[in-house]
């Protein structure tokens, strides 16, 4: 499957292009069609599936197509982390290059008064974490009357934060009419509720998690005495002819224990309470 299988329009598949993505993955290849057919979604997918530009190509795709300048957001995305909330306003910008709309994060720890002018310049797609959000709607600072799209995502993971009586307060105050997804990385029985009050007939999108870096390590246990330990390390770092080398301790002055001294190896050490400068 390429992804001008998928109906998504030129200035779209031009940017897929230059980012040299030729396939969509496999939570893209599911969802892409179902929102472009006006579906709710329930995703349970993870990160690093692809699943931002499986919810930001339809999304851009039908701003787009109905575009009007209406001043106020038309998207509205949750995410639980300033972090995630960057990251999927840059996937935005990047996906949408070729597109004649305005994209704006906003989250805690940083001023809020650039945020509120921001807004007040005209955002199509507002990208939030939950507390800011509330913060805004509190102060009357953003206009959510003209919301067509609503997104949770990691909802598992916002939910673990103690967001749910945010998320809810900000979904019954948007309109009845929109479409909404709710992407999560598990399903428990409170997100079952989230979506019980807030999707209608969604269509469920499960893509079963890759194996994780941690299923891909090789691990084994030796047994040795602690004299012993470091010569050890060493033996098996010559055996196995390894070039970067990872190594965690238990105390501080460990990690500075120089085994580098009779060997051709660069080391660093790092532990707590030192400038990381
Ligand atoms: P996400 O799960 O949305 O955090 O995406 C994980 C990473 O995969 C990001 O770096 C994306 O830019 C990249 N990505 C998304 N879709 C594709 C695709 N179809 N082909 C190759 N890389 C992709």
């Amino acid at each position: 499957m390429k992804f001008k299988e998928l109906n998504i329009i030129e200035p779209i598949l031009r940017v897929l292009e230059e980012k040299g993505y030729i396939e969509p993955t496999p939570i893209q290849e599911k969802t892409i069609p179902l929102l472009l057919e006006n579906n709710d979604i329930i995703g349970i997918a993870q990160t690093g599936t692809g699943k931002t530009a499986a919810f930001a190509i339809p999304i851009l795709q039908k701003l787009h197509q109905k575009l009007r300048k209406v001043g106020a957001p038309r998207a509205l995305i949750l995410a639980p982390t300033r972090e995630l909330a960057a990251q999927i306003s840059e996937s935005f910008k990047v996906y949408g290059k070729y597109l004649n709309l305005k994209n704006l994060a906003i989250y805690g720890g940083v001023g809020i008064t650039p945020q509120i002018r921001a807004l007040r310049s005209g955002v199509d797609i507002l990208i939030a974490t939950p507390g800011r959000l509330i913060d805004l709607m509190n102060q009357k600072k953003v206009n959510l009357e003209k919301v067509e799209f609503l997104v949770f995502d990691e909802a598992d993971r916002m939910l673990d934060m103690g967001f749910m009586k945010d998320v809810k307060k900000i979904a019954s105050s948007l309109p009845e009419e929109k479409q909404s997804l709710f992407f999560s990385a598990t399903m428990s029985n409170q997100i079952a509720e989230l979506t019980r009050n807030f999707l209608r007939n969604p269509k469920r999108v499960e893509i079963t998690p890759q194996a994780t870096p941690v299923d891909k390590i090789e691990q084994c246990v030796f047994f040795v005495d602690q004299k012993r330990k470091n010569e050890l390390l060493l033996d098996l770092i010559k055996q196995e002819k390894l070039d970067c080398v990872l190594v965690f301790v238990g105390m501080k002055h460990k990690a500075q224990w120089n085994f580098c001294r009779c060997n051709p190896w660069k080391q660093i050490a790092i532990s707590e309470n030192k400038s990381i400068k």
